[in-house]
């Protein structure tokens, strides 16, 4: 599990005796949730759709073309 100093922003996974390597700092938070998997963003779906729908257009033309 990552850890995060709150004072200087060092990220690592060994802090000894819970203190931060770079500043010395106990001031340090654990249980990040920045590498949890994010949904798809309605964004990400419209560009995948979009992509589909160029491929149907394209085969279509094609198809249409020959
Ligand atoms: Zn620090």
């Amino acid at each position: 599990m990552a850890h995060i100093c709150l004072d200087c922003s060092y990220k690592g996974t060994r802090f000894p005796q819970g203190a931060c390597p770079a500043c010395g700092s106990r001031n340090i938070s654990s249980g990040e949730k920045d590498t949890q998997a994010k949904p798809p963003s309605r964004w990400s779906l419209f560009v995948l759709f979009a992509l589909w729908a160029y491929l149907f257009y394209a085969i279509a033309m094609k198809l249409l073309v020959d």
